[in-house]
């Protein structure tokens, strides 16, 4: 029996990799903690947009779940109910300024190995002839897709049960007893094989409670927001210098976001809302035919290093199995922690290649 504890985007991925293969899973949440990310997430899937200089191996994480995420969707008859859009990514230019920082952009992707195009401010308007018509220039990429993130949390869900798997809301579990291939929480004790701990920014607090270990992560505050819009035809993911617009189904828009370190605050507060409107302002025409659907706010799961901690806690037990701290980038990377996880269920052994995110380059 394996036990997932945590049930954003990754726990859930985890659990249907797992179930898909044929292992017994139970998967635990709770609906007392406020701001769980993948509920705020806009669901870009664009490695490239948000690649960093010295991050080769976080680089290298979202190009090959890139590829997984290609292959899921391609696998399962899920494209139109997660909404997985093909979409590409325009990286658009108001002023001079921002046409330097795309020209910069490009020669760093080029230097990464991937073409893109720089389009003049026509050529921008012929492909999105909705924006405004300040538009200075634009960066055309391919294969920076989107996903419904709230539509694939209850795809996975619906899945998770119908292959048997026991998806169980309760109480906040505090604290894991481990006791002879037996964990104990909740009043109830439970036999395992592997417990996997995808509590996004509250698994050190699990973690710490259980084993005594301090691991590194930290909540960093996350406010979107999905707009109605009366004449939506943006047919790409609109990458602004503030902010990003993913064009959804029936006129939605879901745009994103602020980033802010304020703790385990979830309250939506004005200064992340007036940053959201001024940018939108700045950056898209015709705000009189928009209006507010949601907000939604969520707390990132982040390392000091900015990369996930995906693989077992070796130096304590090696049955226990982090899959947490993925940042900006979790439902992109979701596919592919999920693949490394249950490598190690099944053949015990963390890849070469994936070490790099093991728990243990902390020194803990
Ligand atoms: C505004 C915003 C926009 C984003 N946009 C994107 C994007 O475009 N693309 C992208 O790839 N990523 C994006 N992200 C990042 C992405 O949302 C996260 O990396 C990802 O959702 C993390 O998923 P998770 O499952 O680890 O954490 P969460 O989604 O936070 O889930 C953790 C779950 O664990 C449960 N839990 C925690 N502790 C316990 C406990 N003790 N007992 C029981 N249950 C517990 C919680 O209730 C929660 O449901 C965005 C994030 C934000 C905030």
């Amino acid at each position: 029996m394996i036990i997932v504890i945590g049930a954003g985007i990754i726990g859930l991925f985890t659990a249907y990799n797992l179930l898909k293969k044929g292992k017994k899973v139970k998967i635990f949440d709770t609906p007392s903690l406020k701001g769980s990310s993948s509920d705020a997430a806009v669901g870009m899937l664009a490695p490239l947009i948000e690649a960093k200089p010295l991050e080769s191996e976080l680089f290298n994480l979202m190009i090959e779940s890139k590829k997984s995420w290609k292959e899921f969707v391609h696998l399962e008859p899920i494209n139109s109910y997660i909404k997985f859009k093909d979409n590409g990514a325009l990286m658009v230019a108001l002023n001079q300024d921002d046409n330097e920082k795309l020209k910069f952009k490009k020669n760093y992707f080029d230097n990464l190995g991937y073409k893109t195009e720089l389009l003049s401010a026509n050529q921008t308007l012929k492909i999105e002839p909705s924006l405004n018509s300040n538009v200075y220039s634009s960066l055309f990429c391919k294969n920076q897709d989107q996903v419904n993130p709230v539509l694939l949390k209850k795809f996975l869900i619906e899945e998770i049960i119908s292959m048997n798997g026991e998806y169980l809301i309760g109480k906040k579990i505090d604290k894991l007893k481990l006791d002879d291939g037996n964990v104990f929480f909740g009043n109830k004790s439970y036999k395992f094989d592997n417990i996997i701990i995808a509590c996004g920014a509250w698994s050190s607090e699990i973690i710490s409670n259980s084993f005594g270990i301090k691991i590194p992560l930290r909540p960093v505050k996350g406010v979107s927001l999905i707009l109605n819009s009366k004449c939506n035809t943006i047919s790409h993911n609109l990458w602004f210098r503030n902010i990003y617009i993913a064009p959804r189904d029936n006129g939605k828009l879901a745009i994103g976001a602020t980033e802010d370190e304020k703790g385990f605050d979830h309250e939506i507060k004005i200064d992340e809302l007036y940053f959201l409107i001024n940018s939108i302002w700045e950056s898209f025409p015709r705000l009189e035919d928009l209006s507010l659907n949601k907000i939604k706010v969520g707390l990132r799961p982040t390392t000091i290093d900015g990369s996930p901690i995906i693989g077992p806690l070796n130096d304590f037990n090696n049955k226990i199995l982090c899959n947490f701290g993925h940042y900006r980038h979790g439902i992109l990377l979701a596919p592919k922690s999920a693949d490394i996880i249950s490598n190690y269920v099944f053949n015990k052994e963390v890849l070469s290649k994936d070490k790099f995110f093991s728990p243990s380059r902390f020194n803990l």
